[in-house]
């Protein structure tokens, strides 16, 4: 089974599942990740 990436597209055996949350924080939902992009998404909450 592979998934597909929600942010560049790409398939990707192994992915990672993240919350996301509107600019008032209040609504959320599940994106699939690739490892790649699951990488940048860590950059990104960090600051
Ligand atoms: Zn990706």
């Amino acid at each position: 089974m592979t998934y597909t990436c929600e942010d560049c597209g790409q398939e990707s055996e192994t992915a990672h599942t993240v919350t996301l949350y509107d600019d008032t924080g209040v609504e959320d939902r599940l994106q699939i990740l690739c490892p790649g992009c699951y990488d940048e998404w860590l950059q990104s909450i960090k600051g």
